[in-house]
Parts: C-alpha cells; structure tokens; sequence
C-alpha cells in the first residue's frame, strides 16, 4: 500500500490499530501452519463500524483483504502471498450476558473459544465446538471455517451452533442474518452459506450462538489396540454401549511417543500397542456406573482390545485428554509437517487407514507418517513429518510423491480432502475431489455476487 493510501486509511479509521512493522506484517500474514506469507499492513478494528470502513476504503481502492482471528488455521487461509491487507479481529472480543431462556449468548468475532468457554460455564451452560486449539482461535475463525472438534459425533459442527450472524460486506454495507430466531423457512439461508466460506463472502462481526447444558457424569475411556480393524470392533460396541458417546479419537503409538516426550509424561496404560482410542461418554444418573462397568467386563473379555483405563475424576481426564490434545503441537515442534485432514465414510476408516498405511509403506520414503484424528466422524489426519531434515524442497516433493497416490485412493473411498480445516490455498487444486464441476461453477457465480472485484480474501478456496 503505498504512504498516501496509508495515511488515508489512518485518518478514515481512528480508532483502529494499524501494523506496518516487518514482524507484525509476517506474524499476521500466515497461520498455525506457518505456510510463507507477510501482510501489506495490519488493522486491527475496535468495532463493526470499524470494519465497515476498512472494507469499503479497500473496496474502492482495489485493496485485497484477509479477514482473520486467532490464525489457527490449518489451511493456509489468512496467509498472505500477496501483500494483502490483513485485518485481525481480537480486539472485538465483547461477550454479552448469557440468555437463560433462549439458551444464547451474543458475542464479537474476536472472542476466544475458550474464553467463550469459560463465561458459559459460568451460566451453566456451554458451547459445545471443543477444539484443542481454542486457547487460541476465535468464534469469528470458528464459524469461517465450519470448525468440527472433538465432539462432533454428539453435537455436529459448528454450524449447527449459531441463531444469528452480523457481517460486513465488502462495500461497506452492515448485514443481520436470522436475528436469532430458532425457526424461520423464508427463503435461502444466507447464515449458512458464510458458515464454511473461509472469509471469502464477508467478515463476520459479531454471532448470537446456541448453547447446551453440558454433561452430568462423563466417563473417559482409554484403549490400546494392535490395528485398525480392532478400531472399529471397538467403535461398533461403543455405539451399543450403556452411556451416550461424545467423542471417539484415536492416534498411533508414533504420536503417543511425541506426545510423552514433549509432555515429559508416560501415559499410564501398562500394554502400550501400536494404536489408542480415547472415548469420551456421557451418563445421566450415578446408578450408570454398575452398567458401564458391566459394558467394560464385556469389552475386555472379547478381547478387541490390549489394554485399558477409565479416569472418572476431572484431573485423570484432564491427564488424558492432553496426550490427544498435544499432539499437533508436539509435531510442529519437531521439524516441517504437512497435514491432510481427510473424512471417508466412518465403516470404511479403518480399511482406508489400512491402505494409506500400506500406501506409505510400499513408497519407502524418507519422511514419517503420523496418523491420529476423530475415528468416530470417519476423519483421520494423516501428518507428515520431516523427520530427516531433508531441505524444504525435498520433504515437499517426497509428500507429493505420496499425495498423488493418496487422493486417487480417497476418491475410490469418497471420500473429502477437507474434514473441517477447510480449504484455503494448501487444498485448492484439490477440491474437485471433493466437490462437483457443477458445484464449483455455483462457488464462483456465488463468489461473484459477494465480491465482484474480487477483493476478499482472494485466490482462497476458488480462484
Ligand atoms: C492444535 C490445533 C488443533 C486443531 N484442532 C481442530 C479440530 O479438532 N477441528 C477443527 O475443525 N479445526 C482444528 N484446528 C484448526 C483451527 O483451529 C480451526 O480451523 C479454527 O476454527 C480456526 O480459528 P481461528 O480463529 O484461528 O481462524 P484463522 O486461522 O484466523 O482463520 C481461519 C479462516 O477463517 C477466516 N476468518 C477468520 N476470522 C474471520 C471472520 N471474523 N470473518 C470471516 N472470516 C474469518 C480466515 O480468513 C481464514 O480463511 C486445529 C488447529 C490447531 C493448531
């Protein structure tokens, strides 16, 4: 952006901030994945109004924007490639007062899942999109990318989650979507369609969300187990078990080791195997607990698993939740990654992981393969990790070798390329094996409808 602009951009916007250092312009211009990126300039808004301004004066200038949060992001969807203005929403972090009756809370873009989280819990009442990055990202990035989580198979998406939307769009223009009604069948709904849209629509400002009562007795169940097929045995006698499930993960005994390493900490199983299931269940009266222990003595007696430990206090599940809730970090800590969040149909996963395995394993190459995720959606993610410090090119061209045998074999699962971090640029050239020419061709007239100079976020999702 040239002096000029930037001064016009001051005097149109007092009350935001604006970046321009090299550091701010490098750490707002990419995201968790670190893909390489620096913004032009950063703004941080106080307000919609804020926004509202900042969208038109790009607009009218010709200006790319990249709407962004906590940039958590496993897409590459706030990296900024091409000097774009970046404008990052943490300062619009207000949380209304909880609504009893209706069961929501109103809340800005920039609130933090967690703090989110927290002022619920207050209320006791919850939002239930649980993620291991919600220290972190926020409600706006949240419902940009149809964030899923760990409980996916309980509560759905996040977009189940929200009653109301404001946004802004790129003329400037303010827009209230569904005003928080519970039901209301008049027409398309626009509120879902910028759920998902990655930034690409319209920034969202502020969302009235649904909230649910959380759990009354929980239960964490922690297996090993020698394949993937014994997963999904497994999966099968959950789902008829005595409790009502909330989440279903699992990850191999290559992240578990990372995992202890980094944490310091063994897992307290006593037959490590070479996969784990953690499985989160829910159970409405104290009396659950003989049925549950009962369910369990079956479990153990059919031999699907090695080994076993059920943590009923708030501390051992804590304990537990940890080894799956560190394991991206652990990785990023340990060299370059390249992560593929996939979804096939959930009584195909453990076939598909079987394959994929035997994939890597027949292509010999000199990268490791760490597989984890949410079992129970169908949703594995496989990371690739440079393990042998290869340079940059290399370790790229080595997972390549193996993504272009990986997507032919998710097609014949049909599967998606994207579980729930979304599109943004890593997964671009890859979207029609997920979606349909004609699919693709509705994105673009959609696209063009919302941002007809092509201003927001550009070249994320479609170009
Ligand atoms: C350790 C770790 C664990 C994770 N686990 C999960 C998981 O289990 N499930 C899951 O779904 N994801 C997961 N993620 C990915 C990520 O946390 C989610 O995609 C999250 O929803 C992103 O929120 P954010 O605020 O960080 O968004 P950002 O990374 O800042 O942005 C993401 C996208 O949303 C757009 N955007 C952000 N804010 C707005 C706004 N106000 N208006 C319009 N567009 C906006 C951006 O342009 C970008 O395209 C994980 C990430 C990490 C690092």
């Amino acid at each position: 952006m040239t002096e000029e602009l930037l001064k016009k951009l001051r005097a149109a916007v007092p009350s935001a901030i604006i970046l321009t250092s090299d550091d701010d312009c490098t750490n707002y211009g990419m995201d968790w994945t670190r893909t390489p990126g620096k913004a032009g300039v950063v703004v941080l808004p106080s307000s919609t109004q804020d926004v509202s301004v900042v969208l038109r004066f790009c607009n009218e200038n010709k200006i790319a924007v990249i709407p962004s949060g906590g940039r958590t992001g496993l897409a590459g969807g706030v990296t900024a490639t091409r000097g774009e203005l970046a404008i990052n929403m943490s300062r619009m972090n207000r949380l209304d007062p909880v609504d009893l009756l209706g069961r929501t809370v109103r809340v800005q873009a920039g609130v933090t899942t967690q703090s989110l989280h927290e002022h619920c819990e207050r209320a006791g009442l919850t939002w239930p999109i649980d993620l291991a990055s919600k220290g972190t990202s926020q409600i706006g990035g949240n419902l940009a990318t149809n964030a899923g989580g760990v409980r996916v198979i309980r509560y759905g998406m996040a977009r189940r989650w929200v009653s109301a939307i404001q946004a802004v769009l790129i003329s400037g223009e303010v827009i209230e979507l569904n005003q928080g009604l519970e039901k209301n069948n008049t027409g398309y709904d626009l509120l879902q369609l910028l759920i998902g849209s990655e930034g690409t629509l319209a920034i969202i400002t502020e969302a009235t969300l649904k909230l649910t009562v959380p759990p009354i007795h929980s239960h964490v169940f922690f297996f090993s187990l020698s394949h993937y097929k014994a997963l999904e045995n497994l999966y099968e006698k959950v789902r008829r078990g005595p409790f009502t499930l909330t989440s279903f993960e699992f990850f191999s005994d290559k992240c578990l080791q990372k995992v202890e390493a980094k944490l310091q900490k063994k897992s307290r199983l006593e037959k490590p195997s070479r996969f784990y299931a953690l499985i989160d269940v829910e159970t409405t009266s104290e009396n659950a607990q003989s049925k549950v222990d009962g369910w369990l003595e079956d479990l153990m007696a059919d031999e699907i698993v090695v080994d076993g430990l059920i943590a009923d206090a708030s501390e051992s599940q804590k304990e537990v939740w940890a080894l799956r809730e560190s394991i991206t970090e652990s990785l990023q800590m340990s060299g370059a990654v390249r992560k593929y969040d996939l979804c096939v149909p959930v009584k195909k996963a453990a076939d598909f992981l079987d394959e994929a395995q035997a994939l890597f394993e027949k292509l010999n190459l000199p990268i490791e393969l760490y597989v984890f995720g949410h079992f129970g959606d169908g949703s594995p993610h496989l990371n690739f990790l440079n393990a042998q410090n290869l340079p940059i090119e290399d370790f790229h061209r080595e997972v390549n070798r193996y993504e272009s045998e990986l997507y032919p074999l998710l097609k014949a699962y049909s599967g998606s390329v994207s579980a729930e971090h979304g599109v943004g640029i890593l997964k671009k050239n890859w979207v029609l094996f997920s979606r349909t020419p004609q699919e693709l061709r509705l994105y673009k007239a959609v696209k063009q409808v919302f941002d007809p100079n092509g201003i927001l976020n550009p070249g994320k999702i479609i170009d």
